[in-house]
């Protein structure tokens, strides 16, 4: 089954990274048949819960809160947003039921650091009012979304602020951050920094990235390199949209066990499928192949997978723990993507990562 995937209207810092990572991967988000496979992740998720948490601190959301009940009031917003997230999660597809989020990594260790940051904001606001100056003639701004090249560059940083030395431009980040801003964060920065220029009719003379700790990482702002990662923005947009004109959405796969890692469509790449190999350092075990046999028991089955190709080469190999309802039919063609190693060698099991694709002919999938 070819991706058919509908253009894009216009190209942000976060899809201009897609692009230059893999564009096979957006044309698969943007295909409304496999889009649903794109399960989500606990990194995400408290990704979306910091920002969500921090965002709404930031604009006020407990500014009345008297200071004796300000850190109960901060964790009931964080449980009401992990409890949003935690939907997502319950009415996803999947072989095995979701982590809980007390099981998601990092969580305790961001839960705790976003607190004490949103903390921190609240304790600030006491003083400026929304938006307003601070004693120091701070200015902060929570943009809505910026437009510009006739829409076809929008994106919306997390934060815009104004000061006497200038405006910087902030990016908030729950990941461990490294010393260094990492290139792809860089450009991003540069990104936001070109549609603030375009917004404001002035060049941030600064940007940076903030962990949720509240310490950031900062870049110069130099114009000519930020018109340079819009003009290479651009030129990722038109490619993809030639590409999905004339489908050849195929030529825009880039297989890498870095772009690969966690995409949701690998089960369902060619190109993933064609090139993944055991040195790959890639979470779990894929292979795909003919169903051979099913069996299960008290709901639960084994699917056996002959002529394996992916990381199991030749052979057979046996996906354990599949609810019976998932169960292929005798004669299918699967690839299974990051199903988890076991004592046995050819034995794997399933977890909540993993999935389990299911093709009627094996030309759509090796
Ligand atoms: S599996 Fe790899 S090559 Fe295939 S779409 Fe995803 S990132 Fe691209």
């Amino acid at each position: 089954m070819g991706v058919e995937p509908r253009p894009l209207e216009f190209v942000s810092p976060t899809s201009a990274e897609q692009l230059r990572k893999c564009g096979l991967a957006l044309a698969f988000r943007r295909d409304l048949r496999f889009s649903p496979a794109e399960r989500p992740t606990p990194g995400a998720a408290l990704g979306t819960v910091a920002h969500a948490v921090l965002e709404l601190v930031g604009t006020g959301a407990v500014d009345d809160v008297p200071e004796d009940g300000l850190r109960g009031r901060l964790e009931e917003l964080w449980a009401t947003e992990v409890a949003k997230r935690s939907v997502e999660f319950e009415t996803a597809e999947s072989l095995t039921a979701p982590p809980p989020p007390e099981e998601w990594p990092r969580y305790f260790l961001v839960r705790s650091r976003v607190i004490r940051r949103a903390a921190d904001i609240a304790t600030r606001r006491r003083v400026p009012a929304r938006n307003g100056p601070s004693t120091d003639g701070l200015k902060v701004a929570v943009e809505g979304e910026l437009r510009a090249g006739g829409g076809l560059l929008r994106g919306r940083p997390d934060r815009v602020e104004t000061s006497s030395d200038g405006i910087v431009v902030v990016d908030l980040k729950t990941g461990a951050l490294d010393d260094d801003v990492k290139p792809e964060h860089r450009r991003q920065l540069l990104f936001y920094a070109a549609l603030v220029q375009r917004d404001r009719g002035v060049w941030p003379t600064r940007a940076a990235i903030e962990g949720v700790d509240g310490r950031r990482r900062s870049i110069d702002v130099d114009p000519g390199e930020a018109e340079a990662v819009v003009d290479e923005a651009l030129a990722l947009l038109r490619r993809f949209n030639e590409a999905t004109a004339d489908g050849t959405t195929d030529g825009l796969a880039a297989p890498s066990a870095d772009s690969c890692r966690f995409c949701a469509f690998a089960g369902a790449c060619p190109a993933f499928l064609g090139a993944v190999d055991p040195s790959w350092d890639m979470p779990g075990v894929a292979f795909s192949g003919l169903v051979d046999s099913v069996s299960s028991h008290d709901g639960v089955g084994v699917v056996t997978v002959s002529g394996t190709t992916g990381a199991v080469q030749g052979g057979t190999a046996r996906l354990l723990g599949v609810p019976a309802p998932l169960l292929p039919s005798l004669g299918s063609w699967v690839s299974v993507v990051r199903a988890v190693t076991t004592a046995g060698q050819r034995d794997f099991r399933s977890r909540w990562e993993t999935q389990l694709w299911l093709w009627d002919e094996p030309s759509d999938h090796s």
